[in-house]
């Protein structure tokens, strides 16, 4: 497949010196990849447009990374290939596949003598062509001929390539999954303290910019983070007025991954309301229509009661609120994939997989350093929130955390994802709640 991610995948591994065959299902996007690999510096990749073609120019045993549209598509593309397959040879689907479809594929495969891998793979298009982070899972033996592919092709960072074996069946796109699932969570909780900073405190694009491009230098520091700041000094090029953020649809879809977090989440019986509610609030951000005739009956506080704020300490609270509500939700992450690893008995390495997000990927950042670290503390960790680091870190921010929230509720600004996250870590940490009467 060679859409965004396989045709910057497959450049990616040629340009490591790694001879690569590819094939598209339409002959157009063969001729692309091909020109340019040629144009991007005489790179081995060659193209072909016949399966059979294709199989047979691969050295045996076969090693084929998939990367279609999940679902249907990959059942389609292992049927064309595995008609000229042989024992011995490995597909890799490096889709975002629903992981139960990773663990039968692998079931049909095996009896077939065909070896098979479900691999996450992170970072769009730039990732792929520059080192994505990668989460293969199946066969350990399979893993291992592929393995100085993958630490070559992946990012790297301080402590290695963003690649590790994650553990058996479809582990990969399960741990995948639950990084978009993430991502949808940090996504949600930016556009919070974005909504904060211009509707409460005012702020305009420029100083909206000055603001991430600091938190970027801090412990804030991610991917995210810095592609928001750039966001915001962006000219709006067909008006020629503003900045073009200002003129972006304030709607956003969902698709597989993130709904399944949330299906996940209710099926293992795992609190994940911040990914919870960055997922509502896509579903709500949607009905614009439905919003516009609402926000003419439905009326918020009335904003001219309210004194001005300190602008500069304003800032300061958001960002500590946006910190420990990310803590909150990284923690009901790692707490789905402990859960789905205890039940399927994968095994999973928290720290190893925290480690491999620290670069390639779309939620990259500084802090996931000190998750890996959490881990090595103690793998057995019930939670992040008990982790000594963190949770100091949790009470150190909360007088401010409480205070961006108390002010947004007053305000009529929405915070479902800051305040999801401090009702979670207020019940987590009160050794008795209001059960007893549900109960009784
Ligand atoms: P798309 O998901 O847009 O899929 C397009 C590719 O699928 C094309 O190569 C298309 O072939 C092929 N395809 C569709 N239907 C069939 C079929 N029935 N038989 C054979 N081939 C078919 O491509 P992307 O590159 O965006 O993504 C690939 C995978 O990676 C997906 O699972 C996606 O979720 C995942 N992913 C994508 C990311 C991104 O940023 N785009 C990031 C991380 C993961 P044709 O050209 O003939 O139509």
């Amino acid at each position: 497949g060679l859409a965004v991610m396989g045709q910057n995948l497959a450049l990616n591994i040629a340009e490591e010196g790694i001879p690569i065959s590819v094939f598209n299902r339409s002959a157009n996007k063969v001729d692309d990849t091909v020109l340019r690999a040629e144009r991007e510096g005489q790179l081995p990749l060659y193209g072909y447009k016949d399966v059979k073609d294709f199989v047979a120019s691969i050295e045996r045993p076969r090693a084929i990374i998939i990367l279609v549209k999940a679902g249907a598509p990959v059942d389609d593309t292992i049927a064309a290939l595995s008609q000229y397959l042989e024992e011995g040879d490995l597909i890799i689907d490096g889709g975002n596949e629903w992981y139960k479809n990773t663990e039968r594929r692998g079931v049909e495969l095996a009896a077939k003598g065909i070896e098979y891998m479900g691999m996450g793979v992170s970072g769009g298009e730039e990732g792929a062509r520059n080192g994505p982070s990668m989460m293969p899972g199946g066969p350990i033996e399979a893993y291992e001929r592929v393995k100085p592919i993958l630490e070559k092709v992946a990012a790297q960072v301080d402590d290695g390539p963003c690649v590790t074996y994650i553990g058996p069946g479809g582990a990969g796109n399960y741990v995948k999954m639950i990084h978009n699932g993430i991502e949808y969570g940090d996504m949600q909780l930016i556009s919070e303290a974005y909504d904060i900073l211009r509707n409460v405190g005012g702020l305009s694009n420029e100083e909206m910019k000055k603001v991430f491009d600091d938190w970027n230098e801090g412990e804030l520091q991610s991917f995210l983070i810095e592609i928001s700041a750039r966001i915001f000094s962006v000219k709006d090029e067909l008006s020629g007025q503003g900045e073009l953020v200002d003129y972006i649809v304030d709607k956003t879809g969902s698709k597989g991954t993130g709904k399944w977090t949330i299906q996940q989440a209710a099926e293992l019986g795992i609190a994940a309301p911040t990914m919870a509610a960055a997922l509502d609030n896509r579903y709500l951000s949607s009905l614009k229509d439905e919003r516009i005739a609402a926000s003419e009956l439905l009326v918020g506080p009335e904003k001219s009661v309210f004194p001005a704020v300190d602008k500069p300490k304003l800032i300061d609270d958001v960002r500590k609120a946006l910190y420990a509500s990310k803590i909150c939700s990284y923690a009901q992450g790692m707490n789905l994939i402990q859960k789905a690893s205890d039940e399927n008995g994968w095994n999973l390495d928290l720290g190893s997989i925290a480690r491999i997000w620290k670069g390639g990927c779309i939620i990259r950042a500084v802090f996931l350093d000190r998750i890996k670290q959490a881990y090595d503390r103690n793998p057995k960790l019930a939670s992040l929130l008990v982790d000594p680091a963190f949770a100091k870190e949790l009470t150190e921010r909360q007088a401010a955390w409480r205070s961006i929230v108390t002010l947004a509720v007053e305000r009529g600004i929405a915070v479902p994802a800051f305040s999801a996250s401090l009702a979670y870590f207020d019940t987590y940490r009160r050794a008795r709640l209001p059960a007893n009467l549900i109960q009784a």
